[in-house]
């Protein structure tokens, strides 16, 4: 396929479509209410579900699904056609409005938290017509917001819509003293880049651990890893060539604009990136990115892992969540601008980014916090546990400047003067330490690199857009307030400078000297996801967003539960997967390697009784010894899982239980496993190795 422009977004029933296939009049009542977030009116709604059958029915499609996105993280659909049967025993294609706005799946087997259980027994889907409705394998899908009958939010769209509105409110107020009267709305906008690892499918096919975990619970280091960095925009192999073509044409079809692909820092790694749109629309991008790259992998008999880190001792997989704020005139509020009007402004939002992040580190870290992601954060690749803001050096230097009320580049950074002269024109920062910041300021956007690859980024979006949202709010109280607009804005910055720069970091975030330097400075290190979870429901936590409507206290926690039971279902698996392989291949797999050095010494020695067989019973003895304490290892693996029950219904302490002791349990056994596999004849060995999986497609 050559023409791009032609197919770009054929399979999505956007704008363009809209406009070409509904009657003016329904195509701006449509338009109204996406822009006002307001119900659709079923006459309205009619007419749109009809042309989207109509338009999709052309396109081959005899059913179509509300595509929705439950807390499980990923997303959900239930097909239905569109036959209908006609009074005279015929039938015909027909959509209703009704059907359009409203489904009904049958909710009970998503994770609620004890929501439903609480109020209603059924969930209902409802359109969210600011994302456009499109064709997925002949099925058309219809982007909905899943909640329960008493009302309770059930989704991760909803939280993120709701945390949109809340942002766009209170950066209007402040855009307003600015005396930016052109702006009426103000989008979050995010380009959420998504690093992702292809395996041979054959060879997938024999690891139990990555078919039912995502990732390797065993493998010893290849003699060959990414030490050599040769890896990275390195030449992409044939196989990989073709899978990114067409996964590339997959996702142009969507509408999705696909835009960056090259190989990551670790061998059969990948990156892609997309251009970015708003946060909602980016959120389903992203999602359908991920469920694209895993069916086209397969079409090239490849596997797509898209777990945080599927090998040990090699980089695992992130998602960078670009974040930016843009006016509907087309102004991004990140982006400092070249007049000094634009300058002040532009520190203004800079504060309130800086505050947020700050001020909900907590909140921060646990939006990003999974079983997966455990393995990244912390470890050498990732940023560290601690979230941290990089700003790089010049613009730090500006902050500090105008907080101590000294000169920058020779200008007295005395007064904030609107209309005046005051930011030297600064260059991005060219360094490359950034790479290792949580959270850092790239010249006009933040990128938040704490998700994991796997993570729907509608979790992080809803809690930036909210934190940010609430200092927004806080300024607008104060400036709106104020006598002298300029004085006040002046005493806001040097003040919010001043009490937040303790969480601005321009150094080397691996560095285990910037850990305990993050101690002093009184940031928080929360290290696993347990630790980290519980945070959610603290009281600073429930008041911020039950104010932004976000989420009411008893959504807060029981997302917080459905988190923690994640977090523990995950490590039963992994647990029970590794027990099954140690006894079931594993094991075997070391004693047929002893009995066969056994029978090699006892033949030797009935041919000829004077040899000591010494290296073969060295083997033997250090073999016997290995799997001697990998029996061991094994028993109290299955102890640690079997005991777990015990903390039944007491989620927060059982997932404590599951890290602390099972994850701890299966450390131990891997680490005996990894040591026969190195000394074991690799025809013994029960599936590929890590060699065979990193370089073998
Ligand atoms: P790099 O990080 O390699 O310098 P870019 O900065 O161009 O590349 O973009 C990285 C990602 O950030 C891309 O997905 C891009 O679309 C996204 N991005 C760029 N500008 C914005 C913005 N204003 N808001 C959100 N995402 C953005
Ligand atoms: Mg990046």
């Amino acid at each position: 396929m050559s023409n791009v422009p032609e197919y770009f977004g054929s399979m999505v029933f956007n704008d363009e479509v809209m406009k070409e296939r509904l009657p003016k009049e329904t195509y701006k009542a449509l338009k109204k209410t996406v822009y006002e977030g307001k119900v659709l009116d079923i006459s309205v709604a009619n007419v749109v579900a009809n042309a989207m059958k109509d338009w999709a029915v052309e396109k081959g499609c005899t059913h179509y699904t509300h595509w929705f996105q439950p807390m499980t993280g990923i997303t959900a659909e239930k097909h239905d056609s569109f036959i209908s049967s006609t009074d005279e025993g015929g039938i015909i294609m027909a959509f209703s409005g009704k059907e359009l706005i409203k489904g009904e799946p049958d909710a009970s087997s998503f994770p609620s938290g004890g929501l439903r259980a609480t109020f209603e027994a059924r969930g209902y889907t409802a359109w969210d017509p600011s994302s456009f409705a499109f064709i997925k394998e002949g099925v058309l899908c219809i982007p909905t917001a899943f909640c329960s009958y008493g009302g309770q939010v059930l989704d991760k769209k909803t939280p993120l819509l709701r945390s949109m509105e809340a942002l766009n409110t209170q950066a209007l107020r402040i855009l307003r003293l600015f005396g930016r009267t052109d702006v009426n709305r103000v989008v979050t906008t995010v380009g959420a880049e998504q690093e992702y690892f292809l395996v041979d499918e054959e060879m997938w096919k024999q690891r139990k651990d990555l078919i039912y975990t995502g990732r390797t619970l065993f493998g010893a280091k290849p003699p060959k890893g990414q030490e050599m960095e040769d890896h990275y925009f390195g030449a992409i192999k044939p196989r990989v060539q073709a899978f990114m073509t067409e996964l590339n044409e997959e996702l142009w079809k969507l509408g999705i604009l696909a835009k960056t692909e090259h190989n990551e820092v670790a061998p059969a790694q990948h990156e892609l990136a997309p251009i970015f749109a708003d946060s909602n629309l980016a959120t389903d991008h992203n999602q359908l990115t991920m469920e694209m790259m895993k069916k086209v992998a397969r079409r090239h008999k490849m596997v797509c892992l898209l777990h945080e880190k599927p090998f040990a001792g090699v980089n695992g997989s992130g998602k960078h969540n670009n974040w930016a704020m843009s006016t509907n005139t087309g102004i991004n509020l990140l982006d400092p601008g070249k007049t000094p009007h634009e300058n002040a402004q532009f520190l203004l939002f800079l504060c309130a980014v800086i505050k947020a992040v700050d001020e909900y580190q907590d909140l921060l870290r646990l939006s990003v916090a999974t079983a997966g992601n455990d393995h990244r954060l912390g470890a050498n690749e990732a940023p560290p546990a601690v979230v941290s803001m990089f700003l790089g050096d010049e613009l730090t230097d500006i902050l500090k400047s105008f907080e101590e009320k000294r000169e920058y580049n020779g200008r007295e950074m005395v007064e904030l003067e609107i209309g005046v002269d005051v930011l030297p024109h600064f260059p991005r920062d060219t360094t490359d330490r950034n790479r290792t910041s949580p959270f850092a300021f790239t010249g006009n956007k933040f990128e938040f690199r704490m998700l994991g690859s796997s993570l729907s980024i509608a979790g992080p979006n809803i809690t930036l857009n909210t934190i940010i949202a609430e200092e927004l709010e806080q300024f607008a109280d104060y400036l709106e307030n104020a006598d002298d607009f300029k004085k006040a804005l002046n005493h806001l910055i040097r003040k919010t400078i001043r009490e937040h720069k303790r969480i601005i970091f321009n150094g080397n975030g691996y560095d285990e000297a910037w850990l305990r330097e993050a101690q002093e400075r009184g940031l928080s290190n929360l290290t696993c996801t347990p630790e980290a979870m519980v945070h959610f429901s603290d009281e600073k936590n429930i008041k911020l967003f039950t104010k932004h409507r976000i989420f009411t206290e008893v959504e807060i926690r029981s997302r917080q539960d459905i988190m923690m039971e994640n977090y523990s279902k995950t490590i039963n698996i992994e647990a029970l997967t590794m027990l099954e392989m140690l006894r079931k291949e594993i094991m075997p797999a070391a004693y047929s390697y002893i009995r066969e050095v056994s029978e090699t010494a006892n033949a030797a020695k009935t041919l000829c009784p004077d040899i000591t067989c010494e290296s073969e019973l060295k083997m033997v003895s250090r073999l016997s010894s290995l799997a001697s304490a990998l029996y061991t290892k094994t028993d109290l693996l299955e102890k640690a899982v079997h005991d777990a029950h015990e903390y039944e219904g007491q989620v927060t302490k059982q997932a404590q239980y599951y890290h602390d002791y099972v994850f701890a349990a299966m450390q131990e056994a891997r680490a005996v496993a990894d040591e026969i596999e190195m000394i074991a004849g690799e025809k013994y060995w029960p599936y590929p190795t890590y060699g065979d999986l990193l370089f073998g497609v």
